[in-house]
């Protein structure tokens, strides 16, 4: 695997590092091992700031350059995945019910294994400002970063980030400018009748039907309401409603889902359809109807230049044939993408060869990726920020 030399000396120490992540797994906001752990290897490799306690969890770690110039921000997350681990590795978590089944374990090696390097090397102006977030999966712990000040604070110009990529060769690096990863929406509508006997059903009225129509009605945001042309997931994802008994009518249904695209405008249409929906068969069912709309991360877009720089330096890194700068993008969602609207930068993916996909409770991150990873996070400062 091609990656710079010094930091393919400590890839063994970089697999220690992430084994020990992976066997403490932690979840969204609450990091308080993994922080420690993170915050103590800061220390040992010499960071020259570290300021703690950002997004409660969060840090962000200031290696200073040689003389003047700007602060480029590299971002790892730090959390893990409710889930029982099945992936028999030797290192498997200690916790049941909680597992890296994400690779953010990996993610952040990666930025420690960067972070000793140029801390080592210094061979680039200015500083480097090393984002570690916690509740990437679920919270928005990057939005609160950013909204608790980071960019300003740490006057960070550039922002880059990484995620490993099962599917993808091993070590292969692939981005696109421009949307990369989706929005995503989640949204759940109670219908509220009248319960009662089920043999008596005309002294109640059912929110059954309700609930089954409308879940039909969403079908047909993305096959008539959409612009063909622009991609659009709209998923009905549970329908909940009665009980035990059978003979009983309930008094609520329930029908919630997922929305993703990559479009603000395509996620104003969704909302409006879905509560038009839901306004006219709570109307037609004789019922009523109580939306919850409520959107989550937005696109994870990629600044077109900052992208063409990036695939550069992973290229110099890999190799141009194992770069992909025109990756189809993903409908999955990522919350790196609220520093990708503070801060022009890039997301990039790396191959971690055919595994388990993320979020399986079989998946492990592939140990021999960790010094790709931090070589390119690495070199992306040096080629940013060169020293005269
Ligand atoms: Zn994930
Ligand atoms: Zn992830």
């Amino acid at each position: 695997m091609p990656v710079l030399n010094r930091i393919a000396e400590f890839g063994p120490q970089m697999a220690e590092w992430r084994q020990w992540l992976h066997r403490n797994p932690e979840l969204s906001f609450d990091l308080p091992k993994t922080a420690a752990y993170v915050a103590e290897r800061l220390r040992e490799i010499g960071v020259d700031e570290l300021h703690e306690g950002i997004a409660r969890t969060g840090m962000v770690a200031i290696v200073n350059g040689q003389g003047d110039g700007p602060t480029i921000g590299l971002r790892a997350d730090m959390d893990a995945l409710p889930l029982d681990e099945i992936s028999g590795v030797d290192y498997s978590s200690e916790t049941p019910g909680k597992m890296h089944a994400c690779g953010h374990d990996g993610h952040t090696t990666m930025l420690l294994g960067a972070a000793k390097y140029l801390v080592e090397t210094r061979n680039f102006k200015g500083r480097v400002a090393l984002i570690f977030q916690p509740a990437e999966e679920s919270g928005g712990g990057g939005e609160v970063m950013v909204r608790e000040g980071i960019m300003d604070k740490f006057d960070i110009s550039q922002v880059y980030g990484l995620h490993n990529a099962p599917g993808f060769e091993t070590g292969n690096v692939a981005t696109a400018p421009g949307p990369l990863m989706a929005s995503v929406d989640d949204f759940r509508v109670i219908f509220t009748g009248l319960g009662g006997h089920a043999a008596m059903h005309h002294e109640s009225v059912d929110p059954i039907p309700a609930a089954a129509t409308f879940a039909d009605g969403c079908q047909t945001i993305v096959s008539r309401n959409r612009d063909p042309i622009k991609p659009l997931v709209v998923s009905v994802t549970r329908i909940m409603s009665g009980g035990a008994a059978l003979n009983i009518i309930p008094q609520t249904s329930e029908v919630g889902g997922t929305v993703r695209s990559f479009d603000g405008d395509l996620r104003d249409l969704v909302e409006k359809r879905i509560r038009s929906l839901a306004a006219g068969v709570a109307e037609a069912y004789d019922l009523r109807a109580e939306v919850i709309y409520e959107r989550s991360y937005p696109a994870t877009v990629n600044h077109a230049k900052e992208t063409a720089f990036a695939a550069s330096v992973a290229a110099e890194i890999v190799g141009e044939d194992r770069v992909d700068d025109a990756v189809t993008p993903v409908m999955g969602s990522e919350d790196f993408a609220y520093m990708l609207e503070a801060r022009p930068g890039a997301y990039l993916f790396v191959g971690q060869g055919d595994t388990p996909m993320c979020h399986h409770p079989a998946y492990d991150f592939n140990d021999e990726i960790a010094p790709v990873g931090a070589s390119l996070l690495a070199r992306l400062v040096e080629r940013a920020q060169p020293v005269d």
